[in-house]
């Protein structure tokens, strides 16, 4: 059994979506389970349906979402003859379950509504998708993955609930491969114990793709992309970036922490915990050989550059010029956790703490005021986070050539510049 996940924008046009068929057809006679998220900027765009519902303008929601409607329909027209009219009524359905949503007025709080606006985007992706394929005569199964991936009502960041999860794939998904090889269904989407739609996180696609792939044990979860394979740096921004033809889970981990855009940062360890390597393939050449992520040590890695931009260092400087000892330490932590706030960078010094978080507005003013009972507080703005492992000093003077530094840590394998954008 093989997992394959395909992201939105390897289903954002029609011939893309012809070409996803093409893929599979150059598996026969394999169980493919297939993820796939919403077409193109589809979740962008549910965003701010939810975001114009939530702030009471109706109108405005309604249409942004007739937008996403039509884009849908139009896809379904071009791609579908046989299968249009049954596909029309599965998405109706669909449209209509958020229209009624939209009709109302919001009284639980953002995140309830945005997951239940946004997993739409999934749904009529991965319809389309299946009528596709099975018009073009590959009999695919679809699945409402929220039948399957049980959650906790943490919306927006949903946590998979595995026991149950597990003996839901067992029942529900293993038998379909009884009927036919190809079993289709979203990412990134969930349901709580009270069928409230969930989301797992932005870009959380690759991560669904992989509880799928440790419970059903596949042999290997394939990511199709618009690039090569993994690449050294950000292509758009290192026109010279390297192509890596294999990586230790521990490498991509580290790589998505520091925030390459590469995989999900969750998708590693359901893989890593059986071993299941993951293949990042080009769906644009599928026969190219694509980067392997599995359990080797791989010597020799070039140097990888990742840049975070939109970053705000925090300055802590403690009141009276006391030491920074355990206790502020320990109550600034604490905020972290309270507020949701992942450090990005931290130097501790003797009488000051400095701090690199993502620019959330609303998340640094909450922390800037609640630190400010034991500290003095001031926050830069307009940062960028370097990150380069595997370095070498020349590279690195180039990449900061020109730019203030403001902080820098550094390991044997890894040095942290944070600069001026
Ligand atoms: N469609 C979702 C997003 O854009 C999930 C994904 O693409 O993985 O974040
Ligand atoms: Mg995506």
């Amino acid at each position: 059994m093989k997992v394959f996940k395909f992201g939105g924008a390897s289903v954002q046009q029609t011939e893309k979506i012809q070409n996803v068929a093409n893929i599979i057809r150059s598996y026969p006679d394999q169980q493919i389970l297939i993820v796939i998220s919403a077409m193109g900027k589809t979740t962008n765009a549910l965003e701010k349906v939810a975001e114009a519902f939530f702030e009471g303008r109706q109108e405005e929601a309604l249409q942004l979402f007739e937008v996403i409607k039509h884009n849908h329909i139009n896809t379904s027209k071009y791609l579908l003859v046989t299968h249009f009219n049954a596909l029309m009524e599965q998405l109706t359905n669909f449209f209509t379950e958020v229209e009624w949503l939209l009709h109302d007025k919001p009284v639980r709080e953002y995140d309830y509504y945005y997951d239940q606006i946004v997993c739409v985007g999934e749904l009529l992706s991965t319809a389309i998708v299946s009528a596709y394929l099975n018009e073009s005569g590959i009999p695919a199964q679809w699945v409402d993955v929220r039948d399957i991936f049980r959650t906790d009502n943490n919306f927006r960041d949903a946590a998979i609930d595995w026991s149950f999860t597990s003996q839901r794939v067992q029942e529900e998904i293993l038998p379909l491969f009884e009927n036919s090889n190809i079993v289709l269904t979203q990412g990134f989407i969930g349901s709580t114990d009270e069928n409230e739609s969930t989301t797992l996180g932005r870009e959380g696609s690759d991560y669904s793709a992989a509880v799928f792939a440790n419970l059903l044990n596949a042999e290997s979860q394939t990511i199709w992309k618009d690039v090569e394979g993994v690449m050294n740096a950000d292509p758009k921004q290192f026109p010279n970036a390297q192509f890596i033809a294999e990586l230790n889970y521990e490498e991509v981990i580290e790589m998505a922490y520091y925030g390459a855009q590469v995989i999900h940062p969750k998708t590693i360890k359901p893989l890593q915990n059986k071993s299941i390597p993951l293949l990042v393939k080009c769906f644009l050449d599928k026969d190219l050989p694509g980067t392997v992520i599995h359990n080797k040590q791989v010597k020799g890695l070039p140097p990888i550059i990742v840049l975070k931009p939109d970053q705000a260092l925090i300055h802590l400087h403690s009141k009276d010029f006391s030491f920074v000892g355990e206790k502020p330490v320990a109550d600034l932590y604490q905020l972290f956790s309270d507020i949701k706030i992942k450090p990005n960078l931290i130097q501790t010094g003797a009488v000051s703490i400095q701090v690199a978080i993502d620019d959330k507005p609303e998340k640094i003013q909450k922390l800037a005021l609640d630190a400010a009972e034991f500290f003095e507080v001031q926050v830069e703005k307009g940062l960028t986070l370097l990150t380069v492992r595997h370095y070498q000093d020349g590279l690195l003077q180039e990449l900061t050539n020109g730019h203030s530094v403001k902080l820098k840590q550094q390991t044997p394998q890894t040095v942290q510049v944070l600069m001026h954008q």
